[in-house]
């Protein structure tokens, strides 16, 4: 049984007046016994202080980036070792905004992912194709291309303390949400790949869904089977919509 996992990732939004009104609406309204794993990814300035406001919660903590080096003259960069000081326990990876805005191709997103690794963070590695790669019928080649660049550096065992987020370019922030089927044959292509490689960790691995995912349409995409939970955009941004959200999450 995989508990599903829900994660908020808050891209560039928010002030700590906003934030702390965000949580503690979340707070609030979350129930004792959530039925997920629930986390939210501030933006660096805001780590510290949203992790405080979310001690001895059930909501963890996660950042949106992370430098591939561990430390030294990267001006700008944050490096793991760092997210880890301030409470961090994910941390995003190979987001589709970080690998067409910021030029992150595979080998950095897979030394991102080992960076993350070495000081124990989670990463939250996220893989899926653009509107013209699926409407080529190259989605599941470029998934599996920019899967296999992490598996070849850090090795299948390394998602057993990882997450896969299926993200479609062209749903990210565009209202359109892959269809759950849609969503279904890519997670499937996921998980079967790495059971080529190890069918235990294939089968514990979460793998979340992410694109235009709101209170509407969680529960739908969350009930197929290979759909282990979300990584949220703008829906998390609204308390109401974001716990909407996180009960619609269902194990499988
Ligand atoms: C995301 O940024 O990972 C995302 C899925 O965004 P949205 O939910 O806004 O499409």
């Amino acid at each position: 049984m995989r508990r599903p996992f829900v994660a908020g990732n808050w891209k560039m939004h928010g002030s700590r007046a906003e934030n702390a009104q965000l949580v503690d609406a979340l707070l609030q309204g979350l129930p004792a016994q959530a039925p997920a794993d629930i986390a939210v990814c501030p933006p660096f300035p805001y780590l510290w202080e949203t992790g405080k406001l979310l001690k001895s919660s059930i909501i963890e903590l996660g950042a949106q980036s992370v430098c591939a080096e561990a430390m030294g003259a990267f001006t700008g960069e944050v490096s793991a070792g760092m997210l880890r000081d301030v409470g961090c326990k994910y941390v995003i990876v190979g987001h589709s905004e970080r690998r067409a805005i910021y030029r992150e191709d595979d080998a950095l997103v897979a030394r991102k992912f080992l960076a993350a690794q070495s000081q124990s963070l989670v990463p939250i590695l996220c893989v899926g194709e653009t509107l013209e790669e699926r409407e080529q019928g190259n989605t599941t080649s470029v998934v599996s291309r920019q899967l296999n660049a992490v598996l070849d550096v850090a090795g299948v065992g390394a998602l057993a303390n990882a997450v896969i987020a299926y993200e479609p370019v062209w749903a990210i922030g565009t209202g359109k949400t892959a269809t759950p089927e849609q969503a279904q044959e890519v997670h499937a292509h996921i998980r079967a790949a790495v059971a080529q490689q190890d069918a235990k960790i294939a089968a514990g691995l979460r793998i979340l869904y992410g694109g235009s995912v709101k209170a509407a349409n969680a529960r739908e995409i969350f009930a197929m089977p290979d759909v282990d939970g979300g990584l949220i955009g703008g829906a998390s941004l609204k308390a109401d919509e974001f716990l909407k959200i996180c009960a619609a999450a269902q194990a499988h």
